[in-house]
Order: structure tokens, then sequence, then C-alpha cells
């Protein structure tokens, strides 16, 4: 007998006794000390424990369906376990990490963030739901949103600014979407602000946090009704994997989005859900270093002869800086977008001649990459929305890595006065 055997698990109860190999302890924090760091919850919070072997490492559970006697057994949450597509017990691992450092009740993960935002619209837009988006967003967040006028959604862009958001949010809306940190141009939205105004008319908001992480903003905590992660980012980590994840009370997501997931086939796979997990164990320290090279770098392109304009929130010439200090933690996250001087030609000159940052779109993982918003995340933005936000010909967005920052420092001022 182990110290654990005493412990419930939810695949014994669940399974009528029968004997099960794997034990998910129902209750780790028995037999752990209270966790409340986040490097040790990104760590342990899976709350897996195999008895049989004395593994304490997730499994892939590579199986397309599970035994079912009859009535089909339930996970943890009470949702059947007898398919893939439902639940898998590598993905559900996940989640409880993801629960925990969000401070949800209950996360699900999907194949890609861009899934677990359709899941969100399919729940709360029907004929006639307004969405309010600001007109800075992931573009394809507005795309999808867009799409969905030929089925009666009206969507509202205002100005991303709390205020003007603020303003936008009446009687007759249904659901607010709006990112921690915008993307390309880095502006700080305030949730709590909105979450109040939200819940004075009854809407529903969700925050992609995807920019500003669990580890410096905490959605759910500031009133949100759903935290969003594109975990292909900072959670995963490595550049490998696509993923995304949504946050909230059970009646949210056991509730009311997991069959949303089930019916559109959009959970995240196994495997993937391992890659993720793994990813996990070194988000924190990964992030917060990922922070303090942006910072310094930040500091170092704005100094640069080369450089027109520099943005990044943890710069006191950032119009959201002092928002920032107030809600991030002195995390300002790990991206830093800048203005070369000169235009397009001088733009894509930098991202020809980097040679350790790689041009690439998408952020948050181990090497840095350098991207052009006007061909890549802001693609979609109209022309004329993407100058009024300054998103010009000349900007370039840089997520930064775990590489030294002497070295990435040399890169771009290599790349720079080429
Ligand atoms: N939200 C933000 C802020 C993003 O930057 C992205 C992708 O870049 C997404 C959502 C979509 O995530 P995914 O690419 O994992 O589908």
């Amino acid at each position: 007998m182990t110290k654990y055997t005493y412990l419930y698990a939810w695949e014994i109860i669940i399974s009528n006794n029968i004997e099960s190999k794997f034990i998910w302890l129902s209750n780790i924090h028995a037999i752990m000390p209270a966790m409340k760091g986040e490097e040790t919850l990104s760590i342990h919070e899976h709350e897996y424990f195999d008895p049989a072997s004395g593994s304490f490492k997730v499994p892939i559970y590579l199986a397309a369906m599970f035994e079912q006697l009859g009535e089909p057994r339930k996970s943890d949450r009470g949702v059947d376990l007898k398919y893939s597509r439902e639940e898998n017990p590598t993905t559900r691992a996940l989640e409880k990490i993801i629960a925990r450092l969000e401070g949800g009740d209950d996360a699900l993960a999907f194949n890609s963030g861009m899934a677990a935002i359709a899941a969100v619209y399919m729940e709360y837009l029907e004929v006639g739901a307004e969405v309010i988006i600001p007109m800075e967003a992931y573009s394809t967040s507005i795309q999808l949103a867009e799409t969905l006028s030929k089925f009666g959604v009206k969507v509202v862009k205002p100005w991303p600014s709390t205020e003007r958001i603020a303003e936008a949010i009446h009687p007759g809306t249904r659901l607010v979407l709006v990112e921690t940190i915008t993307n390309p141009m880095l502006r700080v939205l305030d949730a709590e602000e909105l979450a109040k105004r939200c819940r004075e008319v009854g809407a529903t908001l969700v925050v992609d946090n995807t920019f500003a992480t669990p580890l410096a903003f905490k959605p759910l905590k500031a009133g949100a009704h759903i935290s969003l992660n594109s975990a292909t980012k900072y959670l995963a980590g490595h550049n490998d994997v696509l993923a995304g994840t949504i946050s909230g009370d059970c009646e949210t997501i056991a509730g009311k989005l997991w069959d949303w997931r089930r019916r559109l086939g959009s959970i995240l796979q196994p495997f993937d859900a391992f890659l993720v997990i793994r990813g996990l164990k070194t988000f924190p320290l990964r992030f917060r270093r990922q922070c303090a090279t942006a910072q310094a770098i930040a500091e170092f392109l704005e100094d640069h002869p080369k450089v027109e304009e520099v943005r990044y929130p943890g710069l006191k010439s950032h119009e959201s800086h002092a928002l920032a200090r107030k809600l991030l933690k002195g995390l300002y996250g790990g991206v830093v977008t800048f203005k070369v001087k000169g235009g397009r030609e001088e733009a894509f000159k930098v991202l020809r001649g980097v040679k350790i940052i790689k041009p690439s779109p998408s952020l948050g993982g181990v090497e840095s990459l350098l991207a052009y918003p006007v061909l890549s995340a802001a693609k979609l933005i109209p022309p004329e929305d993407r100058a009024a936000l300054g998103i010009t010909d000349n900007t370039l967005r840089l997520s930064v890595g775990l590489e030294d920052l002497e070295d990435l420092k040399s890169d771009l001022d290599n790349a720079l006065r080429e």
C-alpha cells in the first residue's frame, strides 16, 4: 500500500470499483502541502499519480475510445469519458493546471486558440446578437465574428481603449471580446472596468489574455466571465504546437462550452496536450525572463538611431504605461513593437537582416521571432483602421525568446544598420 491508496480516485469510483491501473487523485492537496506559487502549480497541478508504477508524469492516452459497460464513465467534472472527441485524460490533466493558474473552477483545451474562440461565439451569438471587439484585436478573431454576420450577428468595433469600449457596451450587447494587451500596438485594457460595465448590462466578457498570460494578469479575478489563451504562445512556449484554452466557472465551462467543443470536434489532441503540459512546467520561468529581456530590448531600441518609435507597455513613453503598472505586476510581456526609420523597404531589410531572430509570425516561444504585422496579425484589419491605429508599413513586432540579451541586441543592431 502506498500513502496514496487511501484517497478516492475518480476512475475507481465511477467504474463501479473495477480495479483501475491509473489513479487520478481526487484531492492531491490531502497529501501535498498547499501549493500557492505559480512555478509549483505549473509543475504539479495536473494531479496525476499512477500507484501501479509509481509514475507522477502524465501519460499520453492515445486512445480514441474508452470502455463503456452500459452507462458511460464520468470524468471528474461529471461529463462522459467514453470517446476522445469529448474527453481525454491527458487533455484533462492539462485543463486542471490551466484552471488553477487562471483562478477558475474549470478549463477546456482546444486544438487552437481560434477553435476556443469559435466555441465561445457559438455559445453566445445568435441572430440579432451584438458582439463588441475593439478594432485592434487579433484579426482572425474579428474576421470570424464578421463572417457570422451572414447568420445575423452584428459586430461593433470601437477604438481600443477602456473608455471607448465601455461606452459602446449597452443593454443589447451580448458578448465583449477584448485582449489584455492588444496586438500589435500593445495597448493595455482594463478588464476590471469592462467587467463592471458588462455585468451592469448582462453582457458576457471574454478576455483574450494571450499576450499577458495568467502570470501577469488574471481576467477571472478581475470579473471577466471567460479567460481565453492562444496556448500556442507562452503557455506551450516552444513554437511547436497549436492549442487554445478557456477558463471560467463550472456552469460556463463544463455546462455550456464543453458541449460545443464536443459538437465542433475541436478538443486538443492528447499528444499536443502533453506538449503543453511539458511546456507549462517552465512557463513562469520563461515568461519572467522574456519580460525582462523585452524591457531591456525596448530601452535599447528607444535609443537606436535607426528606430523611429518603440511601443512597449513597460516604457514610460507608452500611453498605457500607467495602467500597465497598475495591472500587470511588473510583467509587461515579451513582445516589443517598433517602427524603423523609412518605410516598407527599410522594414523588410531588417526582416531579411536578422540572423538569430527568425523572421516569422507568432510569439511567445523560446525562439525570438520578428513579424511584419501589416502582412500577418493585422493583415485583415481594413487599411483605414490600420492607419488610424498607427500600424504603418515600417512597423515590426518582435517576440522576445530566451536567447542571450547581448546576442539579440547585436542581431537587431546589425540588421538595422545594414
Ligand atoms: N488571440 C491572439 C491574441 C493571437 O495572437 C492569436 C494568434 O496569433 C490567437 C488568438 C489565435 O490563436 P491560434 O493561432 O492558436 O489559433
